[in-house]
């Protein structure tokens, strides 16, 4: 597949940086995932705001507009195999001889952007659900950026997989945070909850959609601290990510989330969620 380097399109094996590139030396960049339905991207304008906000956070000048950003990405898209594909865009501090300060004057970041088929979870999978198992929450204190750093998520994602599961459910402090690459979500008493919005967990592009899918579903939304109690005495789990869209968490720790069957808080908001998808 054909992948974008530095301002080249080049064959993803014959892609090639630097050893001493900040992203691999130090884990120094940032990153998005943008799913693309029927060759349009879905949700793009937040996530290029989130872009520029994680660009800002760890104070990354890249010179480039978010008109360049967006152009790329389309014509990633358009390059896909499949119309429903995943951009992936990860920018580095670019390469430098291995000092923990910026390199000075700063040198031209490391632009890379690839498209990946995107198979959408089947009927199947959204009436199975998605097993989870709960974990502490080890990672650093700025989760709201979208880091390349990615080691505590990793070896959390690794915990949940040497168990057979599929993601892990993360507490701070007794309190939910996220998953390791996804938002979660409570319901109670028919309120869809979500932990506030901080340094703690990272904002996902559904976490405001889903604020607006469960208005339009006439479903009271709420965001506040979520005690891990109530985590474990939830009628719904929902989970959300690019790829998973909104799937029903249907299994915690070997036990069954409500009634073990996907619920009528996640119905009403996936019904809402394909709706959105629809109107592309
Ligand atoms: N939280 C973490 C830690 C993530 O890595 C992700 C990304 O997949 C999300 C939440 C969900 O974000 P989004 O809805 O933008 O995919």
């Amino acid at each position: 597949s054909i992948v974008y380097l530095n301002g080249e399109y080049v064959r993803a094996d014959e892609a090639k940086i630097s050893v001493f590139d900040r992203g691999f030396i130090f884990g120094d960049g940032v990153y998005e995932v943008v799913p693309a339905y029927n060759r349009k991207p879905f949700r793009l304008t937040e996530h290029l705001q989130r872009l520029e906000r994680s660009l800002q956070s760890i104070k990354l000048a890249t010179g480039k507009t978010t008109q360049f950003w967006a152009d790329l990405m389309q014509e990633m898209i358009n390059r896909a195999k499949t119309d429903d594909s995943f951009i992936y865009l990860q920018i580095t501090r670019g390469v430098a001889k291995r000092e923990h300060i910026f390199p000075v004057p700063p040198v031209a970041p490391t632009i890379f952007c690839s498209s990946g088929p995107f198979i959408r979870p089947t009927a199947e999978q959204r009436e199975r659900g998605i097993r989870v198992i709960s974990g502490p929450d080890e990672r650093w204190l700025h989760c709201d950026i979208k880091s390349v750093s990615l080691l505590g998520n990793v070896l959390a994602r690794q915990v949940a997989a040497e168990r057979g599961v599929d993601e892990v459910i993360q507490f701070r402090n007794d309190f939910l945070t996220e998953g390791s690459l996804s938002n979660m979500w409570v319901v109670k008493d028919g309120t869809l909850l979500a932990p506030i919005k901080n340094h703690l967990i990272l904002e996902g592009i559904r976490y405001g959609l889903l604020a607006t899918l469960a208005e339009r579903a006439g479903v009271p939304f709420e965001a506040r601290n979520i005690t891990r109690a109530e985590v474990f005495a939830a009628d719904e789990i929902l989970v959300t990510s690019a790829t998973k869209e909104v799937l029903p968490v249907l299994e915690l720790d070997g036990a069954p989330v409500g009634n073990g069957q996907p619920g009528p808080i996640y119905r009403k908001i996936r019904a809402e969620y394909d709706k959105e998808i629809s109107r592309l």
